[in-house]
């Protein structure tokens, strides 16, 4: 079964509302699985606080950034990149 996406959303990784590229990723709710089904994964939006959904690629992406950050806040001088050792 092949589920047909809009490229444009599918590519799209920033705020819908607001424009920003500042965002999150978001608690998965019940009515996610609508959008789970269509391969997207909810975020939201640092800026204005609304909830959008991301392919899965760029869901793992922003994850991963959100990741870094939290080790360099922890760590100010790391010069060891983390590893992907979280394997889901
Ligand atoms: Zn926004």
């Amino acid at each position: 079964m092949r589920l047909i996406f809009n490229p444009e959303s599918y590519a799209m990784m920033n705020c819908p509302f607001c424009k920003s590229d500042r965002l999150r990723n978001s608690r998965f709710q019940p009515v996610d699985i609508f959008q789970l089904l269509l391969l997207r994964l909810p975020v939201r939006c640092r800026d204005c606080i609304e909830r959008s959904y991301v392919s899965i690629p760029e869901w793992r992406r922003i994850r991963r950034e959100s990741l870094i950050r939290r080790e360099k806040r922890n760590h100010r001088e790391s010069d060891q990149r983390p590893a992907e050792s979280h394997s889901k």
